[in-house]
């Protein structure tokens, strides 16, 4: 197993992340998405701003026996990985064939409506639904709930989700974050392209001037939606070689689309990093990289979730992953 530092990684132009996901708090999944990621030779897993799921994932990484950075997500605005799905069942009609249930990549709607802990607000349900019952309501991660972790070193990172024009949102959070920052590994702030958006980066750079650990620029391409299919990977590149040709300081990482074809797609290209050249540092994999492990996730029986009491399971798991991460990694299997 490649077992370098995640800095290395990303000095190397080879660091993977896993996104459990900003709103994602099923912590029996989360759980089992670190032990079998950490396992697999991730850089970096993360996950919500949530007591409940950085606790999952810390375990996972004890049982794994090795420690990738935990990252945990908070926003500064609304945001689309800061929202939840939610609908009264009782209004729907009983012929309903229910699309809403059938779209949803987390298994996230049943009978009684959206099971809040699954649903990651990829927002698939709410256009599909005939009688539009499906609504999204916003998040915000707390960022007074992650401060104590940061003190102890269990947090290693964060990362900021702002949009271009949140100048005074992003002002109040980095506020609140900036005396914790000597203690953080890493901070990454994720944004998607869009008018403004180079001015807007600069103006993100004058704000957190004398960051005192690394940063990285998470280029969200088409956020949430790796797992439907090749061509979601694009965006993601294309605001990269925009963010790179301006030589900001930081490290180029993509996400938002991330799949199978991705690292394929930035080998062809030339565009990962080599040492000392600029290029792309990392891939994060949030929908895909799940939904690359569910089938067999979803075996397990409820009354014993630990993937590591199913020897099987766990080996088909870690296989899987290490197909994905060894993509970037460019180790055989
Ligand atoms: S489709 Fe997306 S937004 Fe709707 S319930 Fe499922 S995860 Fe939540
Ligand atoms: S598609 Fe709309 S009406 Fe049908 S089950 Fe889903 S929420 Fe109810």
């Amino acid at each position: 197993m490649n077992d370098r530092s995640p800095l290395q990684s990303l000095a190397d132009g080879n660091w993977f992340k896993l996104i459990c996901g900003a709103s994602f708090q099923d912590v029996a999944l989360i759980r089992n998405l670190t032990l079998a990621y950490s396992l697999a030779g991730a850089d970096c897993i993360d996950v919500a701003a949530d007591k409940a799921v950085i606790t999952a994932a810390l375990e996972g990484m004890v049982v794994a026996g090795r420690q990738p950075w935990l990252m945990v997500s908070v926003n500064d605005g609304e945001d689309p990985h800061f929202r939840k799905a939610h609908f009264n069942a009782r209004l729907c009609p009983p012929h309903c064939p229910r699309p809403c249930e059938k779209i949803c990549p987390a298994l996230a709607i049943d009978e009684k409506g959206v099971i809040e802990d699954r649903c990651y607000g990829c927002g698939r349900c709410i256009p599909i639904c005939p009688l539009n019952l499906i609504e999204a309501e916003p998040r915000r991660a707390s960022i007074q709930e992650i401060l104590p972790w940061i003190e102890t070193g269990a947090l290693k990172a964060v990362e900021i989700h702002t949009q271009i024009g949140h100048e005074e949102d992003f002002l109040r959070l980095w506020k609140i974050l900036a005396p914790s920052a000597e203690n953080l590994g890493l901070l990454a702030i994720s944004c998607q392209d869009g008018p403004g958006l180079m001015g807007y980066l600069k103006f993100l750079l004058e704000t957190i001037q004398f960051l005192p650990c690394p940063l990285i620029w998470q280029t969200d391409g088409r956020p949430m939606s790796g797992d439907i299919g090749k061509g979601t990977t694009h965006p993601a590149i294309k605001m990269a070689q925009k963010v790179l040709s301006r030589d900001l300081p930081g490290f180029v990482q993509l996400a938002g689309g991330t799949n199978a074809h991705t690292v394929r797609k930035l080998k062809e290209m030339g565009l990962l990093k080599r040492e000392n050249e600029r290029g792309i540092a990392g891939v994060a994999y949030g929908s895909y990289a799940r939904s690359l492990l569910m089938p067999i996730l979803q075996q397990l029986p409820p009354d014993d979730p630990f993937l590591e009491n199913h020897p099987q399971h766990l080996r088909a798991s870690v296989k899987l992953a290490s197909e994905l991460v060894h993509q970037i990694k460019n180790l055989d299997i």
